[in-house]
């Protein structure tokens, strides 16, 4: 088709489309999608169009894995194609005052909605919150479903545009971040830090240590990367301080025994639990040093209690990326190789000890499952990426898994700069300036914005 001369006017240029859509579909219209075009489309067009695009190339990917043996030239085209179109509509979604406007809007009235029910979802039990939310937020997306509609054009179209840059696509994490969005936490991060004693004979000594402990907790949160305090403050994490890991969950003690025998607690740093995002930081633990247990502060530093507390945050993260650790294929190889070249590696026993809890027991480490291993990998890798420590690192002793991990902080550090408040909103600079090439350093300034 010959592009035509497009009318001047929005107006106009909405009519021409909304006739083409309805006769002929996205083809009609293909030739006409640049970046200034759908920028003056309504917001329901532009919806549309993505939505068609992305099932267009679904279409085509089908038929490209049925007729492997035949000749994929025009199919491979086609895609080419649509892959260009997607990313100029995605800059013009980007650039559209409509879809600004049009989002903002729905979300005051969804979240406006939403506010009447938070303080049932987070008042109650603990281990049903994830339940009570997924209930309310399912409620909210049956009730209003252009505006989830539009949220998930433009998260797709987020994620498009993560890919291109070289970043993580976060998928459903963009949904997760959504439903916290809707239901904010009641308390402030700072107010559910909670103090427990373990022994109540014992008041006077642990509350002089766990007050101490506490406050120390509250300056190194302050001083994290704000990604990390951010992912805490929206995810409603409680932050738990006691005198040992046993006193918070007994099942700990009994059920976590360590390839010497120790109990897990007994030398744990802290605990990210999985089913009611509370993380459990011990005082002290225990340690057997030339044949005596002696008992040792857990953090003697704030550098100590924020590795711990980012260890355990990445833990929550990787479990929003839908176990990013265990399902990423970039991951396993990586992980992979690490091992395979440690096995090489003439360690001494320093060095043995100090990466025995990211290996597994039958590569000389800690775990009995290597997907346990491989998360540990992940938390404590991310940790000293996330605060640029590398003191005792263990980051050189796994340098692929470190190329992988990088990346996911990376792409933590760019959503929550700008994305804050987990809505998705796409800005004009969005897509310019930006690709693979120019993404070498990790930590360089971004020129790629979302508002
Ligand atoms: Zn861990």
């Amino acid at each position: 088709m010959k592009p035509q001369p497009l009318p001047y006017t929005a107006q106009d240029l909405r009519r021409t489309f909304k006739r083409a859509l309805a006769k002929k579909g996205i083809d009609a219209v293909l030739d006409q999608l640049t970046p200034e075009v759908v920028a003056r489309l309504s917001c329901h067009q532009v919806t549309r169009i993505l939505f068609e695009l992305d099932e267009e190339k679904y279409e085509c990917s089908k038929s490209l894995n049925t007729s492997a043996n035949d000749n994929n030239g025009p199919i491979h085209k086609r895609m080419n194609t649509l892959e260009a179109k997607q990313k100029a509509v995605n800059l013009g979604a980007a650039m559209n005052p409509d879809v600004r406007a049009e989002y903002r809007r729905l979300q005051k009235i969804v979240a406006h909605e939403a506010d009447n029910q938070r303080g049932h979802v987070w008042r109650g039990p603990r281990d049903k919150l994830e339940q009570r939310m997924g209930r309310a937020f399912d409620t909210l997306v049956y009730d209003h479903t252009d505006f989830f509609r539009l949220h998930t054009a433009l998260t797709r179209a987020s994620d498009d545009t993560l890919r291109d840059a070289g970043m993580l696509p976060l998928g459903f994490f963009w949904t997760e971040r959504l439903k916290y969005a809707m239901f904010p936490p009641l308390k402030p991060l700072e107010k559910r830090i909670t103090l427990h004693m373990p022994d109540p004979e014992d008041e006077n000594y642990f509350s002089v240590g766990l007050s101490k402990f506490h406050t120390d907790v509250l300056e190194a949160i302050a001083v994290l990367p704000p990604f990390i305090s951010r992912f805490l403050e929206e995810f409603g994490y409680d932050i738990n301080l006691a005198e040992r890991l046993g006193h918070i969950d007994p099942d700990y003690a009994t059920n976590h025994m360590t390839s010497d025998g120790r109990s897990f607690e007994d030398s744990a740093k802290g605990v990210h639990s999985d089913s009611t995002s509370i993380i459990d930081l011990p005082l002290f633990f225990v340690k057997q040093i030339e044949g005596q247990m002696e008992t040792l502060d857990a953090h003697t530093c704030n550098d100590d209690l924020q590795m711990t507390l980012t260890h355990e945050a990445l833990h929550g993260v990787d479990r929003q990326l839908g176990y990013f650790s265990k399902n990423s294929r970039d991951m396993a190889r990586a992980y992979q190789r690490d091992l395979t070249s440690l096995r090489d590696m003439d360690l001494d026993p320093y060095e043995k000890r100090a990466i025995a809890y990211f290996r597994p027991v039958n590569d000389g480490g800690k775990h009995e499952s290597a997907i346990v291993a491989k998360s540990e990998a992940f938390a404590e890798i991310g940790a000293e990426l996330a605060l640029g420590m590398f003191d005792d690192a263990i980051t050189p002793y796994f340098s692929s898994s470190a190329q992988v991990t990088g990346v996911v902080i990376e792409t933590l550090r760019f959503v929550y700069t700008h994305c804050p408040n987990g809505f998705v909103m796409l800005d004009p600079s969005l897509l310019t300036g930006r690709s693979k090439s120019n993404y070498a350093s990790p930590l360089a300034p971004s020129s790629l914005k979302l508002a």
